[in-house]
């Protein structure tokens, strides 16, 4: 990927990022404060409506406010402590809209001085705001209740400060708003990384992708710059029979042969790689199905001058994609008897033990390495001395073969054959 493109493509994930953490945080915070609001003035509704409700303490409330309004007005009326406490005010109203009850109130009474009667939404829970006498805001939740039987008070309104409510609310709204910058600031760093993150698996398939074409075009150019120079050379000879030349046509044809088996692989990887090749599995006997796939590589063997034994162990029923697993045999065959030389042994076991089918392939060839054991199924990994055309191939053989053991979900292991030589163990759950 270039690097403008990774890097958009980086910028566009940290702002999806950024965007996804910002809008939970936000939402998440306008809901706690809108709870925390609704259920501290939900507390306050509630015992305005319990107390607007309770006969004994309105009626109360009306006696009280009739006998003190029948007592001659003191000087010292203001020094009296008022009855219900700071919170909870209880203001009596005549049909005119004069406070009824001013001395009950006592220096409370400057509080209310401003207030106006309201007559609008009676039995009903509003917020009232008004002035004192200092000019300072006071706000209230109030509700006005219309009182009958009575020669003066006519409505009785009863009010909660909620100054100091709004006081807590306000100093938690800065606490919220604190949290919420020192979470934006994480949000930043955390879709900062989440992106760095997000872009290494894509980063990485990308130069894998980018490595496979380069090596397949690679791979696909020797055969055809060969066909080309032979072909070439064919028409510089026009009178010569396709007999005098027909070690150049066979010598083509050869590689056209590896052409066709290498982009066949080719498409293999790439389609496996995409998960658009399902398997087909079906019952197959094992012992009876190895000998047709072992037979031609044992006659094969014979004519290269070297030892093929197989060993087979009971005959089983087992599920598998039957195509598949022949084309692994042939590419864990092809190796063996590629990478060792005449007079050498090559050994194929098969058994059934603990619910897994067991598949050995042990040659007395070349070997590899324990540095090597694992790369060797990497795509178009090659060995040294595998480095030549002749027994080289394009070094895709075992990758395929790693892909239909892990699609059937089986094992592969590579071991030393001591002394000399190499074990190729497959082993396959029976379900
Ligand atoms: P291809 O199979 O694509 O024709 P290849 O045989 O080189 O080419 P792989 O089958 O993937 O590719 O094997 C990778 C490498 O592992 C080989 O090049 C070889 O060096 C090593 N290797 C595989 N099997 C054996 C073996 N039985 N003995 C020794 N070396 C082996
Ligand atoms: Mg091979």
């Amino acid at each position: 990927m270039n690097k403008q493109l990774s890097k958009k493509q980086r910028i566009n994930y940290f702002v999806i990022n950024l965007i996804s953490f910002a809008s939970i945080f936000l939402i998440l915070g306008l809901i706690v404060f809108q709870l925390v609001q609704t259920s501290i003035y939900q507390s306050v509704d509630h015992d305005l409506k319990r107390l607007s409700e309770d006969e004994k303490f309105l009626q109360h409330q009306l006696i009280q406010g009739e006998q003190l309004q029948e007592m001659p007005v003191q000087p010292d009326k203001f020094n009296t402590p008022p009855p219900n406490n700071f919170q909870q005010q209880v203001i009596l109203w005549s049909k005119e809209g004069k406070i009824l009850n001013e001395a009950e109130l006592g220096s409370r009474f400057y509080d209310f001085q401003n207030l106006k009667l309201s007559t609008e939404n009676l039995h009903k829970i509003s917020s009232v705001q008004t002035k004192d006498s200092n000019d300072r805001s006071l706000q209230f939740r109030s509700i006005t209740l219309p009182v009958k039987n009575q020669q003066e008070v006519v409505y009785l309104q009863l009010l909660v400060n909620t100054d100091p409510i709004k006081g807590t609310v306000d100093q938690f709204k800065q606490i919220l708003i604190i949290c919420m910058i020192i979470f934006g600031l994480l949000s930043i760093a955390l879709s900062y990384f989440l992106s760095k993150w997000f872009m290494k698996p894509i980063l990485t398939s990308w130069k894998k992708q980018q490595e496979f074409v380069e090596n397949a075009s690679h791979e696909l150019r020797t055969p055809l710059t060969i066909i080309q120079a032979k072909l070439e050379k064919l028409f510089t000879k026009p009178n010569h029979t396709i007999l005098e030349e027909s070690e150049t046509i066979a010598l083509s044809l050869e590689e056209v042969q590896r052409l066709s088996q290498l982009t066949s692989d080719l498409l293999l990887l790439a389609r496996s790689d995409s998960d658009a090749l399902t398997l087909e599995k079906e019952p197959v006997r094992i012992n009876r199905f190895l000998n047709t796939v072992l037979l031609p590589y044992q006659e094969l063997a014979a004519a290269e001058e070297k030892e093929f034994i197989i060993e087979l162990g009971q005959e089983q029923q087992v599920f598998f994609d039957k195509k598949r697993i022949h084309q692994l045999l042939i590419i864990l065959l092809d190796n063996a008897l590629k990478y060792t030389n005449p007079d050498e042994k090559i050994i194929v076991c098969s058994s059934v033990k603990n619910n897994e089918w067991l598949i050995k392939i042990r040659d007395t060839g070349s070997g590899i390495p324990d540095e090597k054991k694992s790369a060797v199924f990497e795509r178009f990994y090659r060995g040294e001395q595998s480095r030549n055309r002749k027994t080289g191939g394009y070094g895709i053989g075992l990758a395929i073969a790693k892909w239909i053991v892990d699609e059937h979900q089986g094992k592969i292991e590579l071991t030393d054959n001591l002394p000399k030589g190499t074990i190729v163990l497959v082993r396959f759950p029976i379900k």
